[in-house]
């Protein structure tokens, strides 16, 4: 969009209790997803910055602040949209100059520490103009009512690594890693396509996934996910249906709380009326169908998954995820193992049994439609 050449985007310096004190940036992170680049820096509580944009560069003014040797490299980074970066530094205000490739919509907020970040978070997103509603994606000409489309949903990413291993794995690429074999197996099955809610390490909110699905015509919803609890014992799969009022036992409850505060990662619950009353409706729509479907759909995954291990729960949890309020969509979250567990941990980064998992997924979703 034209106008919005020259103009000041967003200039605002927040008040700050710790004006005397100088911010001390620990941390420079970028993700780059087909829609958005997201830029997070850890800083101190009470940053004060400003936003500007002209044509197609944006300065981001940090005042008072400091920066740590081994957080300077990392800022340096380009993408689709970032062409450069410059910093010019005058006293304690630095002024990081992005070049553009082009002219984004900018957002900027700041998060509070999480149990995955101990810093506070300034983070800027840097969309796109054109292609903000999300599109179906085609279908192919020949058989297109006939072509049952899979939707698969690699868990977290980006700026939310979701669950994290006792040797430091992160459940982000597991999940998109076992994904992606899933999508191959179906894209190789007559009549089936799969579509993936993310292909990359980017984050992608909970409700847009749904939308997704949505605008896809999905016939079914699978989620991704391992799982992770205190204890190193805990061991299996587990899968997840929705249950109309939410968990139905503790553990399906702490799991609904941690899934659903994923989107602290940065992408604020686009809750104005008109989606929450949208949503109502939908989800009112098909509830009961939806849920025996969904039942047996998680059945048949289960059966699968208990051949090639350990099932943590030998029947469908019921819990209410965000990511499975899919209106008239049969969906669950599968908990392939435990990341938390050592041995399963090694397992989920093992090549031959995540296309194991894949495979046992699939052949679920096979069943399902017999
Ligand atoms: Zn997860």
């Amino acid at each position: 969009m034209r106008r919005l050449a020259g103009l000041v985007f967003g200039l605002f310096f927040l008040s700050s209790a710790y004006a005397d004190n100088k911010t001390t940036l620990h941390d420079f992170r970028f993700w780059s997803s087909p829609d958005r680049t997201r830029i997070v820096i850890d800083v101190d509580p009470g940053v004060r910055f400003s936003i500007n944009q002209k044509n197609s560069q944006f300065t981001l003014g940090i005042r008072n602040a400091k920066i740590l040797k081994d957080t300077y490299k990392k800022l340096f980074f380009t993408d689709q949209r970032i062409k450069k970066t410059r910093i010019k530094r005058d006293g304690t205000t630095y002024q990081f100059k992005f070049k553009l490739h082009g002219q984004y919509q900018i957002k900027s907020y700041t998060l509070k520490p999480n149990d995955k970040y101990r810093y506070n978070r300034l983070v800027i997103d840097l969309y796109d103009q054109k292609n903000q509603a999300i599109k179906a994606v085609k279908k192919p000409a020949i058989q297109q009512r006939a072509t049952k489309i899979i939707l698969i949903d690699p868990g977290h990413g980006g700026e939310d690594p979701g669950a994290i291993g006792y040797k430091h794995s992160k459940e982000k690429r597991i999940t998109l890693s076992i994904a992606k074999k899933l999508a191959k197996k179906i894209n190789a099955t007559h009549g089936m396509r799969a579509i993936l809610t993310r292909r990359g390490d980017y984050y992608v909110g909970l409700t847009k996934r749904i939308r997704i699905a949505q605008a896809n015509k999905a016939s079914l919803f699978v989620s991704i996910h391992a799982d992770a609890v205190k204890s190193r014992r805990a061991h299996g799969a587990s899968v997840y249906t929705l249950s109309e009022r939410g968990g139905s036992t503790k553990f399906a409850r702490r799991l609904e709380t941690s899934q659903n505060t994923s989107d602290q990662f940065g992408v604020k619950q686009q809750s104005n009326n008109k989606d929450q009353y949208l949503n109502k409706i939908l989800w009112d729509l098909s509830r009961k169908d939806r849920n025996t479907q969904s039942q047996k759909l998680g059945v048949k995954i289960l059966e699968q998954l208990k051949k090639i291990g350990h099932l943590h729960k030998k029947i469908p949890q019921k819990a209410g995820f965000v990511v499975l309020k899919t209106p008239a969509i049969p969906s669950i979250l599968v908990e392939t193992a435990f990341i938390s567990n050592p041995k399963e941990e090694q397992r989920l980064n093992n090549n031959k049994e995540q296309d194991k998992i894949a495979n046992a997924i699939y052949q679920g979703i096979i069943n399902f439609y017999k």
